[in-house]
């Protein structure tokens, strides 16, 4: 028996959902499930507006015309992240700053943000990798004082918290991903942007009806509609929001599932720290155990385990390469500082299958070839 590295949440639930949405006399963007989705979003968000988007980058892609990045403009990141990061602000002509990551998170190290300020800096792009929380209170710290907008890639970080706060509601705006590979998948493709600054909230949904004022028309709030601004196609099908719809009911459900195969791996396998170091989580983060990762010695070591574990019938995966280092990365981009652990501690890094219903026996099997195959290497 082959295990996988993921397989798409699915609880059956959407079935009915997709159906309804199929026979329904709308299927295009923001029927019925769509809206429902939003609410969903806004209970359990505490407010914050939200605008269901085909993907995560689409929803980048937004936060970036919203804040009208101009050419030239500079945006700190984290190099080790997905592109869709990067090109969401590189597309309006945005030059990005690379800061380095700690190595206990992987996320951006807030420390050596400031020194990457400067008067040319607009946005701050922090990421939480695994779905557990960038130290938020610092870089809003820093946002503050140097007058500059906070985005937070949150794609990995739905039903997360940051000392009791929803990832994502933090910065000025926020991104979700409803990818097949993350928590919640609207049928394979789909996201969120989340609005947490009220003044953005009016432009997003023109940006987002094509740089038309649709939406205040169908709420009888303008006669007829218009092209008024900058914007594209940033609604997603009914049928995505019907499928996300499904796994929103359930939503509790699924991030226990996840949890308790996180849980147990991190049990299990933490006797074997003297040959691996395990993820950590801070206090102050509630996460919602996206991925499970190991980091082994070296970018050798992680090598042969990957073969190893493919042996087993096993697919472990590696994660990102560093963007700094990629070639587009260097033409639109620039490590500020040192790179002392976004390299080093990307190429030790590997990640074990995890899935909603993931199998007691699965997991098993996934702890014993661990162990087994350090054994070996
Ligand atoms: C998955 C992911 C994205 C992109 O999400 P899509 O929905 O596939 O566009 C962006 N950033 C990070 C950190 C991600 O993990």
């Amino acid at each position: 028996m082959n295990i996988p590295f993921n397989k798409p949440p699915y609880t059956g639930n959407e079935d009915q959902y997709v159906l309804a949405a199929m026979r329904s006399s709308k299927m295009s963007g923001d029927g019925d499930f769509t809206l429902r989705c939003q609410s969903w979003f806004e209970d359990a968000l505490g407010g914050t507006k939200t605008l269901l988007t085909p993907s995560c980058t689409q929803a980048l892609e937004m936060a970036a015309l919203l804040l009208d990045i101009q050419p030239g403009d500079e945006v700190i990141m984290p190099s080790y992240t997905f592109v869709s990061t990067a090109n969401a602000f590189v597309l309006r002509g945005a030059k990005i700053v690379f800061v380095d990551i700690r190595p206990d998170t992987m996320n951006i190290d807030e420390t050596l943000i400031e020194a990457a300020v400067t008067d040319k800096t607009k946005v701050i792009v922090p990421v939480h990798y695994a779905g557990v929380a960038c130290e938020m209170d610092v870089i809003m710290d820093i946002a503050a004082r140097h007058n500059l907008y906070v985005v937070e890639d949150a794609a990995q970080g739905t039903m997360s918290t940051y000392k009791g706060r929803p990832l994502g509601t933090i910065g000025h705006l926020g991104a979700y991903s409803f990818h097949e590979t993350k928590n919640y998948t609207s049928g394979g493709e789909g996201g969120l942007l989340l609005i947490n600054d009220e003044s953005f909230i009016n432009r997003a949904e023109i940006i987002r009806e094509k740089g038309t004022n649709r939406s205040q028309f169908w709420r009888g709030m303008v006669d007829k509609y218009t092209w008024v601004d900058v914007g594209s196609s940033y609604l997603p099908s009914e049928l995505q929001a019907a499928y996300l719809y499904g796994q929103l009911t359930v939503a509790e459900e699924i991030n226990k599932d996840r949890l308790n195969t996180w849980n147990e791996y991190n049990r299990c396998l933490s006797g074997l720290s003297d040959k691996l170091v395990l993820p950590f989580v801070p206090q102050d983060c509630q996460h919602n155990a996206h991925m499970y990762y190991l980091k082994l010695d070296d970018l050798a070591c992680r090598t042969k385990f990957i073969e190893e574990m493919k042996k087993e019938k096993i697919m472990a995966v590696f994660h990102y390469v560093p963007l700094h280092s990629s070639p587009c990365g260097k033409v639109f981009g620039e490590m500020t500082a040192e790179d002392k652990f976004t390299t080093k501690e990307s190429e030790r890094l590997v990640r074990l299958p995890i899935w909603y219903g993931m199998q007691a026996l699965e997991r098993q099997r996934v702890i014993e070839a661990v162990s087994n195959v350090l054994e070996r290497i």
